[in-house]
């Protein structure tokens, strides 16, 4: 068996580097900057209030309280007129800017009134308090976002405040196609003997855009040597990356190896990961190929330790693999010491540690326990069980919008 971080590697090292091109913030997110993105403006743009208050200057403000004329009024998106003078103020609002010879804001909550023109300050309040500083989040020429970096809706909404132009990478084109003579689409009325639903395809298809590629779903394929040839010769034609699910059991090699022909090559590994072990990799007309497990929570586990890193460094990221932290595993559980296991858990928090419990069955059909589960609990090789109690590895991939166990 082929230990995974060796296998993972010879993958990453035969995906292809996507060309850039340059996009709007709006057509950006989830896609990979080729370059810097540096900031063309100044943020903020001009000097400017930090609150609803009184422009003043400082040194007039040192005895308290304090009677200030109050000489205009500075909403948001207007411009002062005069410039703060000794004993003046100006009324302005969060976001206005500052006028000139002002160097601090009062917040309204320390003033009152002082009959119809004038102000009184009740909290002495120091230069340069309440004033947000032209450039001081980011001045011209700032690296806004590095390269290599999958931009968010939080890297945007910076971007476009700095007016800063984007280069990404383009988006790869995958095709998806599940095989097997017994999968029919989700959708069919009724199932007829023999016969189950297609997941792998729903599974694949929704990850990779969540993931911000482009998708060429090319249905379910039985196992026919002419269908299958021709699906992936038509995805080779229009996709970067094919990817199939099903059919690579060590029975299978003679059967895809003839499919594919001249017109490609393909390998047959055992992974020393659970589970998972059967993957083939190889090209079609020099266009990857991933032929991943048929059993969906093998097809998951593949595309989450080998196709969604090679996705990401198609595209140049930095970082390709998703974070993990230490946390205790809360029960006993046997595992395969020659393999990488990913135990499907569920975590909960308990005085400040995560535990994590088995979502459910550990079987590589069990679709409902890996629905439920927030993480994998890595076992490494060499380790053949684990103790409640123990520390183990927790890769993350839970949707942000859900909490643990023990929030309310
Ligand atoms: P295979 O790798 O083709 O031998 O398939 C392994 C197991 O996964 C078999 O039980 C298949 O019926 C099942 N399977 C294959 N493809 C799918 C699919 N698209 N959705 C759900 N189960 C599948
Ligand atoms: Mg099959």
């Amino acid at each position: 068996m082929r230990p995974l971080r060796d296998a993972r590697d010879a993958v990453l090292a035969a995906m292809p580097r996507m060309a850039s091109e340059s996009v709007e913030v709006w057509n950006a997110m989830h896609r990979v900057t080729s370059e810097s993105v540096i900031a063309g403006e100044p943020v903020p743009p001009f000097d400017n209030s930090a609150m609803d208050g009184f422009a003043v200057r400082a040194a007039d403000i040192t005895e308290i309280p304090a009677i200030l004329d109050v000489i205009e009024d500075v909403p948001a998106g207007s411009v002062p007129t005069k410039p703060v003078a000794a004993g003046q103020a100006t009324r302005i609002m969060t976001g206005a800017p500052m006028p000139d010879g002002a160097d601090t804001v009062v917040k309204v909550e320390d003033t009152s009134p002082d009959g119809d023109t004038s102000v009184r300050i009740e909290a002495s309040t120091p230069a340069g308090m309440s004033v947000r500083r032209a450039g001081e989040d980011l001045a011209p020429d700032d690296v806004v976002v590095p390269a290599g970096v999958r931009l968010t809706s939080r890297h945007l909404a910076s971007i476009a405040t700095a007016r800063g132009s984007i280069a990404v990478s383009r988006a790869p084109v995958v095709a998806v196609m599940s095989t097997g003579d017994e999968v029919v689409p989700p959708s069919t009325e009724h199932l007829t003997p023999g016969t189950i639903r297609d997941a792998n395809r729903v599974l694949l298809t929704t990850s990779l855009h969540e993931l911000g590629v482009g998708v060429l779903d090319m249905g379910i394929v039985g196992d026919d040597p002419d269908a299958l040839r021709s699906s992936y010769e038509e995805a080779a034609a229009s996709a970067a990356v094919i990817v199939s699910t099903g059919g690579v059991s060590m029975g299978d090699y003679d059967f895809v190896k003839h499919v594919l022909g001249e017109r490609g090559s393909v390998e047959f590994w055992r992974v020393a990961m659970q589970p998972a072990k059967p993957f083939a990799f190889g090209s079609i007309d020099g266009v990857p190929l991933f032929g991943l497990p048929g059993n969906p929570v093998s097809t998951f586990v593949a595309y989450e330790q080998f196709l969604r890193p090679a996705l990401l460094t198609m595209m140049g990221a930095t970082r390709i693999l998703r974070p993990r932290v230490r946390g205790t595993i809360g029960e006993d559980v046997d595992t395969s010491p020659e393999k990488e296991v990913f135990l499907r858990v569920m975590l909960a928090e308990d005085q400040g540690r995560l535990v994590a419990l088995r979502s459910g069955g550990q079987g590589s059909n069990v679709l409902s326990a890996l629905a439920t589960a927030d993480a994998f609990a890595v076992i490494p090789v060499g380790v053949g069980s684990v103790s409640a109690g123990d520390d183990v590895e927790l890769e993350m991939f839970r949707s942000p919008e859900s909490r643990s166990a023990t929030d309310d």
